[in-house]
């Protein structure tokens, strides 16, 4: 073993043809009160009642409780060091999104059109084809329980529709825990997991905590190399063994040393190779009971999922939560896809939260995932 240490439904009875509104139209800003005043939303028509989640109402707590003081601190450094938001990150998905939007500004009106389109165009966005529908769905609710006659407020029906369904998913565990925090980070290859190791070491370094990294990617000799170079820029030692070594044993040794040295956090790489897939999940078991047999405590499971491939991250959740306990998944690539609704397909269909998105391959790049920041983002 080599111990490194680097410095560096309901039928809508009788609704009218038209309800004619003052408010004020977002999509349309050159139009006069008056012109804005020939605004017509047609009540929507919804075909069955789907309840609403239990304690989900738009003045529910709209911050998970993951974001806890170190997701808050993180949040806080990010804001400051990182030019790139989600809003960013987001561009294409809230340009697939605006375009039923900008229908409806040219013909002022919301007719059952724009619910269709505004359907397919969450879709598209890849939020899922029930998911989509749900939030469709949701969003109709809300405009006739509100008496939504704008634009805008047909928007801020889908904001709240969107919230509504992330937080039915549940909410991200805190990034702190019983020391030492160890955490799994697990996913295909190529998603951006040694990456996202390095970004969450850099959040707990940020936040004025000792952090080890555990190159458990034994698989790819490049792996092991490249785990090194990311703790180095973290400035955080690295427990590595030679490549094509046991996996289970560097976690072991990491964990011992972290207990040792009195460290807050161990961040673990792991291999990602998909063609011998059974063997990789049983790999993944059994450094996972490894780690558990050497602490008090469970570890945290974080699947990183590449956005840019939309729907294959839902099933890679599902073949990975069968090997170790996914305690939430970090989107990667938010930036530069037109496909951010993954996320609500995620969490409707695995009921796993999504904790962290990353927006850039830097250090500062992964951004504690707020429902409400990514909503207004969207729409
Ligand atoms: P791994 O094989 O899963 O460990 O993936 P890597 O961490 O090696 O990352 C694969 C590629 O994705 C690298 O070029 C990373 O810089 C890039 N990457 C990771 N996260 C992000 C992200 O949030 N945004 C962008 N644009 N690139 C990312």
């Amino acid at each position: 073993m080599v111990f490194k240490r680097k410095k560096a439904g309901k039928e809508e009875p009788e609704a009218p043809e038209e309800i004619i509104d003052s408010g004020v139209i977002e999509a349309s800003g050159e139009e006069t009160a008056e012109e804005s005043a020939r605004f017509a939303v047609e009540k929507p028509h919804i075909e069955k009642e789907e309840p609403l989640p239990e304690g989900s109402d738009s003045n529910s707590s709209l911050v998970s409780a993951g974001a806890e003081s170190l997701r808050e601190t993180a949040k806080a450094e990010l804001n400051s060091s990182s030019p790139k938001g989600l809003k960013a990150g987001l561009a294409l998905s809230r340009k697939v999104l605006s375009r039923p939007f900008a229908k409806a500004a040219v013909k002022k009106a919301i007719d059952p059109s724009f619910w269709a389109e505004a359907e397919e165009a969450l879709i598209a966005a890849d939020a899922g084809v029930d998911c989509s529908a749900v939030i469709v769905q949701k969003a109709k609710e809300i405009v006739i329980e509100e008496g939504v006659k704008s634009l805008e407020g047909v928007r801020e029906a889908f904001r709240k529709a969107v919230v509504e369904t992330i937080l039915s998913s549940g909410t991200p565990p805190s990034l702190e825990g019983p020391k030492p925090r160890v955490i799994f980070v697990v996913g295909v290859n190529g998603v951006g997991k040694t990456t996202t190791c390095a970004k969450i070491g850099y959040i707990f370094k940020s936040a004025g905590k000792r952090v080890i990294f555990a190159a458990a990617d034994t698989f790819r000799a490049a792996g092991i190399e490249q785990m090194e170079m990311w703790a180095a820029r973290v400035g955080a030692p690295v427990v590595r063994h030679k490549a094509g070594g046991d996996p289970a044993a560097v976690v072991y040794d990491c964990i011992e040393r972290a207990l040792a040295k009195d460290i807050d956090a161990v961040v673990v790489d792991t291999a990602g190779r998909l063609h011998t897939k059974k063997n990789l999940m049983e790999e993944l078991s059994k450094i996972w009971r490894v780690a558990e047999k050497k602490l008090t405590h469970s570890p945290l499971g974080i699947l990183v999922i590449d956005a840019t491939t939309g729907q294959n991250g839902v099933n890679q959740a599902r073949i990975f939560s069968q090997a170790l306990k996914v305690d939430m998944i970090a989107l990667t690539k938010m930036d530069g896809t037109a496909k951010g609704g993954v996320v609500l397909a995620i969490g409707k269909e695995l009921k796993i939260p999504v904790g962290f998105v990353g927006v850039g391959e830097g250090l500062g790049d992964l951004r504690p995932f707020d429902p409400v920041e990514y909503a207004k983002a969207l729409f």
